[in-house]
């Protein structure tokens, strides 16, 4: 019989029966049927009181042996106990294998808590971060890495990008810190040391910005020797001539390159702090007008401008001046003779817009998001041939970057193209505001 309910309903059926039958014999059922039943409630009675005082002393003891019913509940409850202890083992297991692959990362890692306080870390967190054990569990991770990058890093709840910045221990040292949210809304935050990276980057800026610079003086003595040259022409028969004016556009191409490389690398290693005075773009724009007009000469496009001159921002006036020259002069050098270029500068939606639409050969969609690497160019010929040094959108990705904008470009090759810069608003300063600064 295989039910143990069907089990113990028999037995009771036997016990109150053969009661019944005996307490018959003797004359006296009821009597013995109330024994029979008190005994069955003692059993039960019994038992219960066995079950509850394993639970309360169970540590490891298996729960006690019965028989009927009692017996079965036991063996379940034995079989619940032996699989819960080897489940509890095993995530034990993996929590310390985890906790050692973790702990031996050359990476500093941290858990921290909703609220940024500290759960868990590794002990590279400690020779990274200066974390001491037990005491600073359950701090704030921000009262143990004060920087103010730092707390506005953890504050913006934005964590795509890692943040990178000097160590909090030693300034030689760099480090690239990566927020990785995940679970019940708690996060990982993974430290690497990016010393070395840094100082290659900075070796490749360096080298590129003295090559510029060493290339400088060369170039002038050569245009100066040029030119002297040039206006002696009547020393020289025309075969002369032509190598002059092709030697004296190198050399001027060559200064171009030299300028744009050393702007770039300036925009590189400058600080951000020379961003902070307040620019009249429409002023710029007029004059950029003016510079654009005399770069069409017999060519004659037809320009027009739309500027706001109540819009000013808060940036560097000589890195948005040459953005925005780079922009009107690809225009001009993309646009054939006669063709319209409008520049604008307004508010647009949220945001404050610097826009240049041209009307010329337009570009086509698979360029598009490699436009602002450096020395891309789609016909490497004609931008030669135009005097393009392949650097100018480069500066104005890196131009804009440093102020928080952004660049956005709609083409259509052979109907023109605009590039518009967006800027923040947080940029943006009022015009009478900006006079009393
Ligand atoms: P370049 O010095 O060659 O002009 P840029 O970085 O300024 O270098 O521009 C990169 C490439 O983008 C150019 O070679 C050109 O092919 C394309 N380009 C830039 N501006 C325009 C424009 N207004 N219309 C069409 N093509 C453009």
């Amino acid at each position: 019989m295989s039910n143990p309910w069907l089990r113990e309903f028999w037995r009771m059926a036997a016990l109150f029966g053969g009661a019944l039958f005996v307490g018959w014999l003797l004359d006296m059922p009821l009597g013995l049927f109330t024994l029979a039943l008190m005994a069955y409630l003692g059993w039960h009675l019994y038992n219960l009181y066995r079950l509850e005082r394993w639970y309360y002393r169970r540590k490891k003891t298996e729960p006690p042996h019965a028989s009927g019913i009692w017996g079965e509940a036991f063996e379940h409850i034995y079989q619940l106990q032996r699989s819960n202890r080897q489940r509890k083992k095993r995530l034990a297991t993996i929590l310390s294998r985890f906790k050692e692959s973790t702990a031996a990362m050359p990476d500093a890692t941290v858990v921290l808590t909703e609220d940024d306080r500290i759960e868990w870390f590794n002990k590279a967190a400690k020779r990274y971060l200066g974390l001491k054990n037990k005491q600073d569990i359950g701090q704030r991770i921000d009262n143990l890495i004060r920087h103010s990058r730092f707390s506005e890093f953890l504050a913006r709840g934005d964590f795509a990008e890692p943040l990178e910045m000097a160590s909090p221990l030693d300034d030689q040292r760099y480090f690239s810190f990566r927020i990785v949210p995940y679970g019940n809304n708690q996060k990982l935050l993974v430290v690497r040391d990016i010393t070395r990276l840094k100082r290659l980057e900075r070796m490749r800026s360096d080298f590129v910005a003295n090559v510029s610079h060493e290339l400088r003086t060369p170039l002038t003595v050569l245009t100066g020797y040029l030119e002297n040259m040039t206006d002696a022409t009547g020393e020289h028969d025309g075969q002369w001539d032509k190598s002059l004016q092709q030697m004296q556009s190198q050399t001027q191409r060559m200064t171009r390159l030299v300028e744009d490389l050393l702007m770039l690398s300036r925009l590189e290693n400058e600080e951000k702090s020379a961003l902070r005075d307040p620019v009249a773009v429409s002023a710029i724009l007029a004059s950029l007008l003016e510079d654009a007009r005399t770069l069409s000469g017999e060519r004659r496009h037809q320009f027009s401008l739309e500027a706001d001159d109540a819009l000013w921002l808060r940036g560097s006036e000589k890195e948005l001046s040459s953005a925005f020259s780079n922009l009107a002069f690809n225009a001009v050098q993309y646009t054939p003779a006669g063709g319209h270029i409008h520049l604008r500068w307004q508010r647009c939606g949220d945001a404050v817009c610097f826009e240049v639409e041209d009307d010329g050969i337009g570009i086509s969609p698979e360029h598009l998001p490699r436009l602002t690497e450096r020395f891309y160019r789609i016909d490497t010929g004609r931008s030669r041939e135009s005097g393009g040094t392949g650097l100018g959108l480069a500066i104005v990705k890196h131009v804009l970057d440093r102020h928080g904008a952004h660049l956005e470009i709609d083409s259509q090759p052979g109907k023109g193209s605009v590039f518009r810069c967006v800027f923040p608003k947080k940029l943006l300063i009022e015009h009478r505001q900006s006079q009393a600064v």
